[in-house]
């Protein structure tokens, strides 16, 4: 059984075309900006069998087209990859689209079989640059790069999101770390800047967390076009969601 804090039907944020995604419960990250901080806790949420799972895709299915499918993000995912893999293998037996959205903190064995029977990967890369990341995200960065560089060795289909903060992921030499780390890499079919925003603070006030980025300003449209041009000239699309 897989342990999930919410169900989006119809999304099309997490993946390519009309998703349904599921958001699992606990981290084992702690970004400042986490816009679900509900989800962090590793406690137990609503508890689905496969057969639930499959049974929600399968009535979903007429909105899903060509290109959607189902996405499992977080929390992180991979946290429970064991589980998710009979979900994941029942889905691709029926025909799904599969998506993993994460942040790349694990490479177990489990994980490694689950990427098998998943179409796409949202990496997330919180930062490049270790101090930074973990200033940032509450931990280091060195598993998710090794799962970056894994990812390309399998050749998985591949886009990085990258939470765009002033004054703690925008600077100009890490987004240029960041453009030299992927701009190799077959696999990364595009990078995704996502603004930061302030959507879950209210969640940390009713969790009594200090939401620590009050003092940090939204991204102005200049800082956004400026990360994308220094982003560009790595050769891959890239584009502000
Ligand atoms: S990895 Fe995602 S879910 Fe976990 S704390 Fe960071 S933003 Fe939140």
């Amino acid at each position: 059984m897989i342990n999930v804090h919410s169900v989006e039907s119809l999304g099309t944020f997490d993946g390519p075309g009309i998703r349904l995604v599921f958001f699992l419960q606990g981290c084992n990250f702690k970004c400042l900006y986490c816009s679900n901080p509900d989800t962090i806790e590793k406690k137990t949420g609503r508890l689905m069998t496969t057969t639930e799972v499959l049974q929600m895709a399968r009535n979903q299915r007429p909105f899903f087209g060509e290109k959607g499918g189902v996405t499992v993000s977080g929390g992180e995912p991979l946290l429970q990859a064991r589980e998710l893999l009979p979900v994941f293998k029942a889905l691709k037996a029926d025909g799904f689209n599969t998506c993993v959205d994460t942040n790349g903190a694990s490479l177990s064995a489990s994980v490694k079989e689950l990427l098998d029977y998943t179409d796409l990967v949202l990496l997330d890369i919180k930062q490049i640059e270790p101090k930074a990341h973990e200033k940032i995200a509450g931990t280091k960065n060195l598993t998710t790069l090794k799962f970056a560089s894994y990812l390309q060795e399998i050749g998985k289909p591949t886009w990085i999101r990258y939470v765009l903060v002033p004054g703690y992921t925008d600077k100009e030499e890490h987004l240029q770390q960041l453009g030299l780390f992927v701009q190799n890499m077959q696999n990364v079919e595009r990078i995704d800047i996502l603004p930061y925003h302030k959507l879950g603070k209210h969640k940390y006030e009713a969790l009594g967390w200090d939401y620590q980025l009050e003092q940090v300003e939204l991204n102005s449209k200049e800082n956004i076009e400026r990360a994308k041009n220094i982003l560009l000239p790595y050769g891959k699309v890239v584009l502000v969601n």
